[in-house]
């Protein structure tokens, strides 16, 4: 009895997968699916563990654990990121390819979900051990993954140089030039033009899009964005220049708000390759003050449960744009829809990266590069076209943005599964 009361329950609206599970489960039923299509499609069909031993700058080995998830690909073959944090957990890799398989069934795209994460923390790692990382990772997983089975790309504290030595780790192990293995690669190695900024490109696509149906004008609209990462950075850059105020930024360290408006390009110039700049103001505030603030256009670019039912009735924003992955509860989600937000959910507002990821795919399987005006132009159509279809299927369903995305995201996958024979 006395351990029983050491033991905590699950929080289940903050724990990921159980909460997408609920999503999935809800939207496959509205679809009119059976049960036994959401009792394939609440797990990856495949989830390998790795075990990686690096040689360190002291001399020692270190032994890191890396996941790979593989949702569904029963479309095409799986894709979706790797992310270096020391929070990894099986279970997020797991809710995370789910969200990959919504990801690509909402920019219709052919693939499945997939996803992987090791636990570290590349800020305290050098670039000799990062390397030894990466290469280690593709070493274990290389049976699993490749160009026409499961295909990684940056996430979280992953960048084109990881990519590029996991391509020739790859490379090597199936003794040809292999680019298209892994996406978010470095131009010069068959990387795509706008890769690296699609994510950010693509959430300022979707604004737009949200601000024209709230009758606001995105020049002079106050925006705040949470995280200064690689969706952050480029994200407030976009905006900045296309008229919008952005009244506040903020990274794992704390915020900065101006109701005047921040300047960015002073802030993009100081902030280091982890996207931190807030330790050289003294008048900071905190994350959580941050989110409150008042705004027109609220964008979490950062990390997951930021707005959860504590803070929810607090959001002042009138858009909330989900540029990081799983920044709202689900009790949240409902607070914001009852009164009257738009939220454009995550799945929808962050699937430019996987986006280009494909048109690097598709180049580096044909061999014929474009140009960035040609990828702009085919991720400004794929991104508007998404919107719409979830606005509109929110709209004749009377379901919240975050289902109707589901709704949209998970039946080009139930479909197939059932077309191949699964279900
Ligand atoms: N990691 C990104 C995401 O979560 C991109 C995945 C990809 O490009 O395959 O959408």
């Amino acid at each position: 009895m006395k351990q029983q009361t050491l033991l905590k329950r699950k929080n289940t609206d903050t724990d990921l997968l159980i909460s997408t599970r609920t999503v999935i489960k809800t939207a496959l039923e509205k679809l009119g699916y059976p049960d036994e299509v959401y009792q394939l499609l609440k797990e990856p069909i495949r989830m390998m563990t790795v075990r990686i031993p690096v040689r360190m700058d002291d001399g020692s080995v270190k032994v890191f654990t890396g996941y790979r998830a593989q949702h569904n690909d029963a479309v095409g073959p799986t894709k979706g990121g790797v992310r270096f944090h020391p929070d990894v957990t099986e279970d997020e890799v797991k809710a995370l390819s789910i969200w990959m398989t919504l990801k690509a069934g909402i920019v219709d795209l052919p693939y499945g979900g997939g996803k992987g994460g090791i636990i570290c923390d590349p800020r305290e790692m050098s670039f000799r051990e990062l390397e030894g990382l990466s290469r280690g990772y593709v070493r274990a997983i290389s049976q699993v993954v490749g160009p026409t089975k499961d295909i990684p790309a940056p996430d979280v504290f992953t960048n084109s140089q990881i990519m590029a030595w996991m391509m020739d780790e790859y490379s090597r192990i199936d003794e040809f030039n292999s680019p298209g293995f892994i996406t978010g690669k470095p131009i010069v190695l068959g990387g795509s033009h706008g890769r690296e900024s699609a994510t950010a490109k693509g959430v300022t696509i979707v604004i737009n899009e949200a601000a024209k149906k709230r009758g606001l004008d995105v020049k002079g609209a106050r925006v705040v964005v949470q995280g200064f990462g690689n969706a952050g950075s480029f994200l407030s850059k976009f905006l900045h220049d296309a008229g919008a105020k952005i009244v506040g930024i903020s990274d794992a360290y704390g915020a900065l708000h101006d109701p005047e408006g921040l300047d960015i390009d002073y802030l993009l110039d100081r902030r280091d390759s982890f996207g931190t700049v807030t330790t050289l103001f003294e008048n900071t505030i905190s994350n959580k003050e941050l989110l409150e603030v008042d705004c027109d256009i609220l964008v979490p670019a950062a990390v997951e449960n930021q707005i959860t039912e504590k803070n929810a009735h607090n959001i002042k924003a009138d858009i909330i744009v989900e540029a990081a992955n799983g920044p709202t509860t689900m009790a949240a989600t409902k607070i914001l829809t009852e009164r009257g937000k738009l939220l454009v959910p995550d799945v929808l507002a962050s699937a430019g990266g996987v986006t280009v990821s494909y048109f690097e795919w598709v180049q580096n399987n044909q061999g014929f590069y474009w140009t960035e005006e040609e990828i702009d132009e085919r991720l400004h159509t794929t991104m508007i076209n998404a919107f719409e279809n979830i606005y509109h299927t929110s709209q004749t369903r009377k379901v919240d943005m975050r289902l109707a995305a589901y709704m949209v995201g998970v039946r080009k996958t139930a479909e197939a599964s059932r077309f191949r024979g699964w279900v």
